[in-house]
């Protein structure tokens, strides 16, 4: 892409665009960015474009945004947005940041997408290949702008770069080495007028660039992907749970195999791995095939899914204090992800829920609360609701804070069982972000090990 003394305008400028922003300058391009939020609001990119001397204005957009070449929209602005309507009229170019970083980037790209495990996959990813000694750097969704580091990785290294279906909607070259799609679950349709055809397009385009020289990567198990498959010039290898397959991946007998021809390539013992749990199986599985692909060896692969820290607030194993076992996943803010929480753990959990409820419907957990949950501790704005649900069920008992839910079961529980931090719900009642509420809990519990 030429940049040089082109006019780019960039909506939203919160990390991805003020990345975006900083590359273009860099590259002689003349950024101007538009945020719709209050400059106190955004104060970080602010300050950035101010000494950086890069043209912003805050609080709105005005006609300013269409004196451009080529307009930057950030994820969170809808492709039906009025603005991006009118720019398109305009024959102004539309593409994602993403797409700007990939143009620029000589490193390979793994690109990961899905409703759920795209974080742990893309830090996973990130690991495998730092072990087996690539220059390798997550980023994309997970935090860091890819915007930021497209220029400094080498030809021979690699991005494992998390990628949003909304920032999907607007690449145009992009085509990474190798994809993954992870799942495609019912979420964000509002966002797509409640289509979940459009939604699963949307992902789909994640391999629309791609040729039989790159991989795309596919869960064999997901119903949503079952409905709507991708079409695909890649060449494609799938992993399951539970099927045996001859291209990719797939669990026996608590071993993760890869296959290709039909031929074993790669065995690991889940055991050994420091990831728990059907989804992260699933997660390994999917990196697993991108990593043998990449030419990453078998034994390499092996110390990587044994060492892999895991990821903050995600089933985080925080300690142990009278064979009590403290569990921060905190990033569990729907019913579904402590669906697969509390298939990680045996009897007995006591599993704090609650926060701010997003209309959750506690029957999708009900059967594995009833096997392996010994106690309910309910906190939080929807306390009420979960006691209401679960009370005659299970034990329930109501918390004030993630500190009183640390001191009970130290008190009342026995050796062997597991606090589990799985609550089901958005954390804005109590605390400023599910990050924030983690870090809660694991200072209760880092007190409460003194
Ligand atoms: P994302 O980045 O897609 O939101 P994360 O890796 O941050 O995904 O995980 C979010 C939550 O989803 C975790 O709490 C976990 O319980 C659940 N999860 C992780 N991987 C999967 C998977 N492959 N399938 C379903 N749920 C998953």
């Amino acid at each position: 892409m030429k940049l040089e003394n082109k006019k780019v305008t960039i909506i939203g400028a919160v990390r991805s665009g003020e990345a975006a922003a900083l590359l273009l300058k860099k590259l002689g391009a003349i950024p101007f960015v538009s945020d719709m939020a209050s400059q106190e609001k955004i104060e970080k990119a602010v300050e950035t474009f101010r000494r950086e001397g890069i043209s912003f204005e805050t609080g709105g957009h005005t006609d300013r945004v269409y004196d451009a070449d080529i307009m930057i929209v950030s994820p969170g602005v809808p492709s039906d947005a009025p603005i991006v309507v009118e720019a398109k009229k305009r024959d102004i170019r539309i593409i994602s940041e993403i797409e700007l970083a990939w143009s620029l980037c000589n490193a390979s790209v793994v690109a990961i997408t899905g409703t759920n495990g795209k974080t742990t996959t893309t830090a996973l990813m990130e690991h495998i290949f730092l072990c087996a000694g690539k220059a390798a750097k997550a980023a994309g969704n997970i935090g860091v702008p890819f915007s930021s580091l497209c220029l400094d990785t080498p030809a021979d290294g690699v991005v494992a770069l998390e990628v949003s279906s909304f920032q999907l909607d607007t690449i145009d070259s992009f085509k990474p080495s190798v994809s993954m799609i992870l799942n495609i679950t019912p979420d964000h349709l509002n966002r797509y007028e409640n289509s979940f055809a459009q939604y699963a397009a949307s992902k789909h385009r994640i391999t629309m660039n791609q040729d039989a020289t790159d991989l795309l990567i596919l869960n064999a198990d997901d119903p949503g992907l079952q409905q709507f498959p991708p079409t695909t010039r890649a060449t494609v290898m799938q992993f399951s749970m539970e099927q045996k397959i001859t291209d990719g991946a797939y669990t026996e007998n608590g071993f993760l195999i890869c296959a290709r021809d039909g031929k074993e390539m790669f065995r690991f013992e889940l055991a050994q791995a420091t990831l728990r749990g059907p989804h992260n199986a699933m997660n390994m599985m999917a990196a697993a095939i991108a990593a043998l692909w990449m030419g990453v060896t078998a034994e390499s692969l092996t110390d990587a899914l044994r060492s892999f820290p895991g990821v903050e607030h995600r089933i985080e194993d925080c300690g142990e204090k009278n064979g009590i076992r403290f569990i921060n996943d905190s990033k569990a803010t729907n019913v579904d992800s402590v669906w697969y929480a509390l298939g990680s753990f045996d009897y007995p959990i006591y599993l704090i829920l609650g926060g701010r409820d997003k209309g959750n419907d506690y029957g999708r957990i009900e059967e594995p609360v009833l096997k392996k949950v010994k106690k309910v501790y309910a906190i939080g704005e929807s306390a009420e609701k979960v006691e209401r649900y679960f009370t005659g069920k299970v034990p329930v008992s109501r918390k004030t804070d993630l500190k009183d839910c640390v001191e009970s079961v130290l008190k009342e529980a026995e050796e062997g069982s597991v606090l589990l931090l799985s609550p089901a719900c958005a954390s804005f009642d109590m605390f400023d972000s599910y990050e924030h509420r983690g870090k809660v809990f694991k200072q209760a519990v880092s007190d409460m090990l003194q």
